[in-house]
This record gives C-alpha cells, structure tokens and sequence, in this order.
C-alpha cells in the first residue's frame, strides 16, 4: 500500500519541507500545490529547494511520481461564461505542467472546472477546447482530471464525463485520471462494492488511465453532492471500507492520497496512515 498525503510547501525548505513534512507521517507518497492554491502568484522553482527535495526522496527510496502536484482549485477551465477565465486557466496551466516537469514529478491533478451559469455539455466542450489550447505538455507529464462530487455546476462527477474529455484532447497520452473516494461517492458511486466500482471505471474510462487516488472518508452520505471530507472512519464511508479499498489488489501500485480535515489544528496524517498500514483503527480526536 503507497500511502501519502497532502503536505504544506512554504517558507524557509518549501518542496524540500514537503517531503520532510511528509517522512514525518511515515509516508511513501505526497501531493502538493506549488503555491496559495487560491491564486496563481508563484515563486521561481530554482528557489524552492528542489534538488534537496529530490535527494531526500531518493535517500527514502520514494520514485519521483510519488511527488504529486495539485493545480490550484481557482482554474476553471470549463468557464465559458467569462472567457478572460478559461484563459487564464490555460496560461496558469502551461506555466504548471512546466514547474511540475522542472520539479521533476510527474502527475498533475487538476479539477475539470465547473459550467457556471452555461449548462454540462457546455462545461465539457469548454473544456476539452481549453486543454486543447495549452501550448506545450512537457514531457513526462501526465494531467489527472480528477473525479468530482458534483457540487454546484462541477463537471467530472460522472466516470462517462471524464472519459468524454479524455478522448476529446489532442494530447490524450498526457492525461490520466486521479479517483477521490469522497468525491466518488458523494457523487452516487456505492464503494461498498468496490470491485463493482472499478469495473464500472474499467469500461467506461479504462483502469490503465488512472495514476492518483484520494483516500478520504465522506461527511456525506452517498449522491450528496456535497464534497466534504472526513477524517478516515469518521464519515459515511468507515474505516473497514477505506481501509479494503486502500489494500485492493487491483490498485496496488497506485499512490493513496489523504485529504482529511486537520484534528485541533494539527495534520492527522501519521496517524491515519499508521492505522491504515496496521489496519487497526483507532478514534483521534
Ligand atoms: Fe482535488
Ligand atoms: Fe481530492
Ligand atoms: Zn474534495
């Protein structure tokens, strides 16, 4: 089981802090925004510790594709209701997939975007035509659109919407797709069935297209389309069940990404990863 999870990148170590923040939770992946995620404000990679961050993988035996890098929440590129925002989304986005290349990580998790006040079908073209727009996809790169909860006017929340921008891009070998189990299930998926799931993702998207899951427990119960996580075995989702689908053999080589609420202000990470590997659940609080 590859178990990682969302870590901070700041002042003074910034990727190099990522990693070590993530060596404290014992865990063999991580996923983390290159800045605020609320705005595009970047700082130059050559100033972000990179070549020490990388060391520290290599010296903890961690492949560099376990360094995952999430593109801020504000890109929308499904917006064509305010183009100057599928624009922007499409600039951002190249200047990402190249930081993401200088880092030398390889997954890039992206949000397909949201229709606004257009409708679905919209979004989806909207979408496929502003990927389409990115100049250049480095090498080595692969973008995951991740699965939504389909909250408000997102789109993704259904496995067909992601298949359908995943065979409108002209560059089809530079994307993938990253599973979030809240977000699944918060958009109708039954992960009781794990199994049932994944077929079901198999023929409509193809297994081999998915590189990045987000383990978190749900708030909500199932087809809420809500997207609020729990902290792993407090949500609708439990612990057994997460804890079966982190250990599916179907999976196995995949990192799992935790996405859960901070405890009194504090990363619950070391634990829930402790719990996960040790498949003994204890309550935190
Ligand atoms: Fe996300
Ligand atoms: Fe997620
Ligand atoms: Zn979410």
């Amino acid at each position: 089981m590859i178990l990682g999870c969302h870590v901070q990148m700041k002042a003074p170590d910034f990727v190099e802090g990522s990693v070590k923040e993530a060596l404290s939770y014992k865990a063999d992946a991580l996923m983390l925004y290159t800045g605020a995620p609320q705005n595009t404000k970047r700082r130059p990679v050559e100033e972000m510790h990179v070549s020490q961050a990388r060391a520290l993988m290599e010296e903890n035996g961690i492949p560099m594709d376990r360094m995952i890098i999430h593109a801020p929440y504000i890109i929308n590129p499904a917006n064509s209701i305010k183009p100057e925002v599928a624009e922007l989304a499409v600039e951002f986005l190249e200047k990402e997939l190249q930081r993401t290349a200088a880092i030398g990580a390889k997954y890039m998790v992206l949000h397909p975007g949201s229709y606004t006040t257009a409708d679905l079908e919209t979004g989806i073209a909207t979408a496929i035509r502003r990927l389409n727009a990115v100049g250049d996809y480095p090498e080595n790169t692969v973008v995951c659109l991740e699965t939504m909860a389909g909250k408000g006017s997102e789109i993704g929340y259904r496995f067909e919407q992601i298949a359908q921008i995943l065979e409108g891009v002209s560059h089809p070998e530079h994307f993938g797709v990253c599973f979030d189990t809240c977000h699944t299930n918060d958009a109708g998926y039954d992960l009781r069935d794990f199994d049932a799931v994944l077929d079901e993702f198999d023929h409509v998207i193809g297994l081999s297209r998915l590189h990045v899951i987000h383990l978190n427990d749900s708030k909500n119960a199932m087809g809420a389309r809500k997207d609020r996580h729990a902290n792993i075995g407090q949500g609708t989702l439990g612990f057994d069940l997460l804890r079966s689908i982190a250990a599916n053999e179907r999976i196995s080589g995949i990192p799992l990404i935790l996405e859960t609420p901070y405890i009194g202000g504090r990363p619950p990470y070391g634990e829930e990863i402790a719990m996960l590997r040790s498949g003994v659940y204890t309550p935190l609080e």
